[in-house]
């Protein structure tokens, strides 16, 4: 086995090679400039982000997790106050609401999207709720429509965690300009991605972005004279300037994602897989931008499956093996299991093959035959 080409989960070698020479260029541009920390470059790239996202303005930051910190920053959201989410998302969602003091209420998922269940946000609702904060998780954007209602009844701002969904559309608009603040990651492992950590924030909201502005720089307006208490969240020029090489590219890339996902689709479909193994659902009316391609299999099945794929030398991850509201440090919150069991079903079942944008169809066509050959076989009686 052991001669068989690995398949990663995700390959970051192709983008790398073909537009190696002006990354390069673009690096040594900002090295020479001696502006290695916000700056001209920086003040481009939130430019052509907001333009990209059909947004006033963005700001760049070191993280999708600042991002989140400066949305909530800048909605003054602190102790005492409740931000509704979903449990079934990366930790940092539900970390950036912690560490500002507030506290998340989560709600449960669709079992088809993964996305959280717009039916059963309104009820938890309280006076103390200070924002709606949907994930778009896998790049797939959230039923906004429903949550718009809700967000203007309740009259609640909603924050976007687009961390996974840079380029992902909703009824034709793109993430970014679905809510008050949408919030985006640069991790490398996202839809448009940097050389180390980055992040952004787009709101259309000029007080805010001028808010989110100076938390970025601990508060800071005037130089030295400090309003607002808020931390170092700047972004490097030298990840902006890589950025600014990609951004013209993500759209291809994601039409590429797409492909690979119907390809899967197709395959799956033609080895009769659909039953233990289910596909991606992808509601009308949004792009899925497809950062992963996750699929939920069934019956008890996921270990096997996980062993064959190890064997085989192929990528997997899952995102994520336990809901939040379980982790330890949520303790203090007694919550149990059961209480959110679409998302703790979905995290028995889940599972992320390789997915990016220049994944081949040998790549893929490995990745079917290794589940068609777990998968098709008989069941294994459980005791
Ligand atoms: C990646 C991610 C984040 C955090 O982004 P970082 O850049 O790693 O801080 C937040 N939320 C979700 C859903 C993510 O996938």
């Amino acid at each position: 086995m052991s001669s068989v080409r690995p398949v990663p989960l995700c390959d970051l070698q192709p983008q790398y090679q073909a537009l190696k020479a002006e990354i390069d260029s673009a690096v040594d541009r900002v090295l020479a400039s001696g502006q290695v920390i916000l700056g001209p470059e920086v003040a481009e790239f939130e430019r052509e982000v907001a333009q990209f996202c059909g947004a006033a303005h963005a700001v760049g930051c070191g993280s999708g997790t600042d991002a989140l910190s400066l949305a909530l920053g800048a909605l003054g959201i602190g102790p005492g106050d409740e931000v509704i989410m979903p449990p079934f998302t990366f930790f940092a969602t539900a970390g950036a609401v912690l560490r500002c003091g507030a506290r998340p209420m989560f709600v449960d998922i669709e079992p088809d999207t993964f996305n959280i269940n717009p039916a059963l946000v309104s009820r938890a609702i309280t006076p103390r709720t200070k924002a709606i904060m949907p994930v778009h998780l896998y790049g797939q954007c959230c039923d906004m429509e429903e949550l718009w209602r809700l967000a203007e009844r309740f009259d609640l701002p909603i924050i976007e965690d687009a961390a996974q969904s840079f380029g992902s559309d909703y009824q034709g608009k793109r993430c970014g300009s679905l809510g008050s603040i949408a919030c985006f990651s640069f991790y490398p492992t996202k839809n448009l991605s940097a050389y180390g950590d980055a992040g952004m924030v787009t709101t259309s909201d000029p007080d805010w972005a001028d808010r989110m502005v100076t938390l970025r720089v601990h508060g800071m307006k005037p130089k030295y004279y400090h309003g607002m208490v808020g931390w170092n969240a700047r972004i490097d020029a030298v990840q902006a300037a890589i950025l600014r090489v990609k951004l013209p590219h993500v759209e291809g890339w994601i039409r590429q994602r797409i492909a690979a996902a119907d390809r899967y689709d197709t395959l799956f479909q033609s080895r009769g897989l659909e039953g233990p193994l289910v596909t991606p659902v992808r509601r009308p009316n949004r792009l899925h931008s497809f950062n992963q391609y996750v699929v939920r299999v069934r019956d008890g099945r996921r270990d096997g499956l996980i062993e064959r794929l190890r064997a085989e030398r192929i990528g997997y991850e899952i995102y994520y093996p336990l809901p939040v509201h379980l982790q330890k440090c949520m303790a203090q919150f007694g919550f149990q299991p059961g209480d959110f069991p679409v998302s703790e079903q979905a995290a028995r079942e889940v599972l992320a093959l390789p997915i990016f944008p220049e994944i081949t169809a040998e790549q893929q066509a490995r990745v079917v035959n290794a589940c068609a050959a777990y998968l098709g076989a008989p069941m294994k009686k459980s005791a």
